[in-house]
């Protein structure tokens, strides 16, 4: 492994190559391992194993730009719950134990029930070297398909409608596009919380050239919606409806690109009877909108010759995830605007890696270099290049069919990597159960105790961002170099290197890489392969790269060679289909699986929070980005509010036929009516019953197999508690109430509380509580009106308070985390708001710069400040990463409302 830092540093000295050269900061040149934007990072470690981090100016994807959980990076790397040491049955082992025992239990499985009985379930987290090496043994020495990945959670369905349309998965656009477009249409896409970055990057291209216009189509309106020109609050799962009245009027108006079609497209008429008088008006009434609204985005789209499609998860999260796809790609097939600067249909990936793990067929219907498992000559191309013993014939299991394997026994050995899947599979609570009565089961994670890790009967401690070294592949097909800059902190190892051990424990050959760079050189060498074949991916010219030209790689986007180098695809017309046309397909408007009914008469939408990641096994380690939303939250449209009975703060039951979840309620009309919406990264961990993904269906697109994550059939109530509660302290406490989420503060723990019964003395309740039996307290109780308030003093200083009341406790929070962090004194802390000498800054807005609502109020009230860019010159509020500037936006839009009607 190359030492910490390695190639890629920039020492003020000169660096290495071209990279240290344009630079003469200190620190170490890497890519942020959280969403697919795949932004350049530059760490400067501090010696003390913490870093410095700020963006890096020379890559493409992000120039110099962060958002707030890239700018938190540094806050995410301690020690706290990581896994150092291998376990087997729970208890500490060496690795030659571990490794053995996963090699021995998957042989015997292989042995007694065939290749098939046994799975690997892997993550975009990976690195392209950890997921090729778990491919190939996998598919060519195990001799099975059973290899998927939470890709198949994030993009599945925009792989196999660009694999329908393009023959290839190939993504046609480049991040630049979305600057040069005089449209862009988002689709199913909070680019401003789930790919901030590139959402700073319309903002200042739209504010460049004012006459850009933007489209947000999204059953909510989202902070990406606060830059739209128009919003669309689509009725869930109507998405075809739409693009077919797109695409008919595309016909209708002659916009109808005949020479391209004629020449490079398969299927337009088909595609075109299938859509024939479709209207706006029709589109309207199936999808819930506004037919004038319609009119608008079908007009402009038509007549606009730069436009950019861009779409996410609330396209590929459905269970007609993969025709939706397909509906967008028609239109632009049919007008030829695709693979053009400025033009085109984009999909971007959730993952950081999820393109790496697609180029090396992490997936389990894909073979290795976009090579299909299905095509005997690829299959004898891989196995050839290989020379190995095995290769499917057959795909694999895709991830809910894996579980569901894994339930009924048919999986006997199951190796999960860098993942969590008994948080983030639809049916959640299922996928534990079928985990757990696996036979036997490995988990390879740099957390010891996550809800998956829990189930494991070995653990594999790998290495983490800022340890470990490798490559990834961002959303416009760039490949960047992750680059370590700490050292493997206890036993943990890389995981292409434990993957490697248990090949090689298993007997095979084919598994003695030098290092991470080898890997990566065959992996380019078997991509050559595969571009023999007329495939798209080939980096084939890397195959030879030295280890000093692998450290010292500058980001760039494949493919590597040929006319298309670094650009976009399609524009040329050529495809990958076999006749080498794009095809446009016929598709009908299905309607989402789970039916709405009397008993169960809400949708349940999941997305992203602005701050979190995932299942919030890093960012949650980061005070600030646990400031923004410190508990999973219900958005409830304010009619359903009012049919449901829920007030705002109230908690709300979420119950589907799968399971209940309880949630923070915030009435808001950004939602449809009927339409709810959760986030879904709170786990067992931090919130137990906030876990939404225990919620829907595991039903999935037939094409794809991905879930339908975005449209399970819910009801919602209150929650009836006897009481509320508001808890911190300066060390970790895990309540045990019948609800509760707690998140970190500076100093320890901070948690939200309800039951269903009070207790009989809160004083030792509260030292059960925080675990501290023999504090002394300091309290004010009201037993008749259900109220009390309880310091708990450690050698005559405060180191828990917890507030209770009969309804959802009125409290500064941040007042609170903050005083306790300092050395106040307890019963000043117990009123529960701050003096009149210090200002409560109110939730936080701006995590960069620990703005609070209360703060920007102020100013705004203050000092008459009218806009976004006043509250930052003042305040630096937005100032930096930008994701907060749709709130501060709300806030102001707010305030000036208010102003105006009382002076009325
Ligand atoms: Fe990381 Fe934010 Fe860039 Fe995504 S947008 S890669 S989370 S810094």
């Amino acid at each position: 492994m190359t030492a910490p830092g390695g190639a890629g540093r920039l020492d003020g000295a000169g660096g290495t190559g071209a990279e240290g050269a344009a630079s003469a900061e200190i620190g170490v040149r890497t890519a942020c391992p959280y969403c697919g934007v795949g932004c350049g990072v530059i760490a400067s470690p501090d010696g003390k194993g913490g870093a410095a981090i700020r963006g890096d100016k020379d890559h493409p994807a992000n120039y110099g730009r962060l958002c707030s959980k890239g700018s938190a990076l540094g806050e995410t790397i301690d020690m706290a719950d990581r896994l150092l040491t291998p376990k087997v049955g729970g208890r500490d082992a060496s690795w030659d134990a571990a490794i053995g025992l996963v090699a021995e239990k998957f042989q015997a499985a292989i042995r007694d029930h065939g290749p098939d009985s046994v799975a690997f379930y892997v993550s975009g987290q990976l690195l392209t070297e950890d997921y090729y090496v778990a491919n190939k043994l996998m598919k060519g020495w195990i001799g099975s398909g059973n290899i998927d990945t939470n890709s198949r959670l994030c993009m599945a369905s925009s792989v196999a409608g660009m694999k329908r349309a393009f023959g290839a998965d190939s993504v046609p656009q480049a991040y630049e596009d979305l600057e040069e477009t005089d449209l862009l249409v988002l689709v199913g896409s909070n680019l401003a919380w789930a790919h901030p970055v590139l959402y700073q990057r319309v903002i200042a291209a739209k504010a460049a050239r004012p006459g850009m216009k933007v489209i947000t189509i999204d059953p909510r309106r989202t902070a990406s919606s606060d830059l739209a020109d128009l919003h669309l609050p689509i009725r869930p799962g109507s998405d075809v409806a739409l693009w077919n009245a797109v695409l008919s009027q595309v016909i209708e108006q002659g916009a109808v690109d005949a020479a391209y079609v004629a020449a490079h497209v398969d299927g337009f008429a088909e595609a075109a009877a299938e859509v024939r008088g479709t209207t706006a008006a029709n589109a309207a009434a199936a999808c819930g909108l506004d037919a004038a609204d319609v009119e608008t985005f079908i007009n402009l789209w038509v007549r606009t010759e730069k436009v950019v499609t861009i779409w996410s998860q609330g396209v590929n999260q459905s269970s007609a995830g993969t025709d939706k796809v397909n509906a967008i790609i028609n239109c632009h097939l049919a007008t030829g605007r695709i693979g053009k600067p400025g033009s085109g249909p984009f999909s971007v990936t959730g993952q950081p890696n999820a393109m790496g793990g697609r180029e090396v067929g992490g997936l389990a219907n894909m073979l290795a270099a976009h090579l299909d498992i299905e095509n005997a000559a690829h299959r004898e191309a891989v196995q050839g290049f290989w020379a190995s013993p095995a290769i499917p014939t057959k795909p694999g299991l895709k991830a809910v069919d894996l579980f569901e394997a894994c339930r009924s026994g048919k999986i006997k050995a199951l190796w999960i990597m860098s993942t969590n899947p008994a948080v983030s599979l639809p049916d959640a609570d299922g996928v534990r159960e079928a985990i757990a009565a696996c036979d036997f089961v490995a988990v390879s994670d740099i957390i010891e105790t996550t809800d998956t890790t829990r189930l494991a009967d070995v653990l594999l401690p790998a290495t983490g961002w800022g340890e470990k070294s490798g490559t990834v592949t961002n959303s416009d097909r760039t490949i960047s170099r992750q680059r370590p800059f700490l050292p493997a902190p206890g036993k943990a190892r890389a995981d292409w290197k434990i993957i490697c051990d248990v090949a090689q424990a298993m007997g095979f050959d084919g598994f003695d890489f030098e290092d991470e760079a080898a890997v990566y050189r065959e992996h380019a060498a078997l991509s050559g392969v595969a571009g023999k074949l007329g495939r798209d991916f080939d980096i084939s010219d890397h195959a030879g790269l030295s280890r000093e030209g692998y450290d010292g790689m500058a980001p760039f986007r494949w493919p590597l060679a040929g006319p298309r180098k670094g650009g976009r695809f399609f524009a040329d017309g050529k495809f990958f289909t076999p006749s080498g046309k794009g095809r446009m397909l016929a598709l009908e408007l299905r309607e989402p699986a789970q039916q709405l009914t009397a008993a169960r008469p809400l949708r349940l939408n999941t997305g992203r929070a602005r701050d979190h990641w995932h299942t919030m096994t890093r960012t949650a380690k980061s005070p600030r980005l646990s400031q923004h939303m410190g508990e999973p939250w219900l958005e409830v449209h304010p009619e359903d509010a009012a049919a449901c009975g829920l007030k705002p703060a109230d908690l709300a039951e979420v119950s589907s036929d799968r399971g209940t979840s309880i949630l923070r309620v915030l009435v808001t009309d950004k939602t449809r009516p009927g339409v709810l919406f959760a986030p879904m990264h709170w786990t067992g961990e931090y919130a137990p019953t906030g876990r939404v993904c225990a919620l829907p269906e595991p039903v999935v697109d037939p094409v794809s197999g991905q879930p339908e994550l975005k449209s399970a059939a819910v009801s919602a109530r209150r929650f009836r508690a006897a009481w509320h509660g508001f808890a911190a302290a300066r060390g970790e406490f895990r309540p045990k109430t019948a609800y509760w989420s707690r998140a970190r503060t500076k100093t320890g723990w901070r948690a939200e509380l309800a039951h269903d019964a009070a207790p009989a003395d809160w004083e030792n309740f509260a030292r059960d509580l925080f675990g501290l039996p023999h504090a002394a307290t300091a309290c004010v109780i009201d037993a008749a009106r259900g109220i009390a308030r309880v310091a708990l003093l450690v050698e005559d200083r405060v180191a828990a308070v917890l507030f209770a009341a009969p309804e959802p406790v009125q409290v500064a929070r941040g007042h609170v985390v903050a005083a306790l962090d300092g050395d106040g004194p307890a019963l000043p802390l117990l009123a529960g708001r701050p003096g009149a000498d210090m200002p409560d800054p109110g939730a936080i807005v701006c995590a960069c710069f620990d703005v609070g609502v209360n703060t920007i109020l102020a100013a705004i009230a203050g000092q008459g400040l009218t806009s976004v860019e006043a509250v930052g010159d003042v305040l630096r509020a937005g100032t930096n990463c930008g994701s907060c500037r749709p709130e501060i936006r709300a806030i102001l839009d707010g305030a000036i409302a208010a102003r105006k009607e009382a002076a009325e």
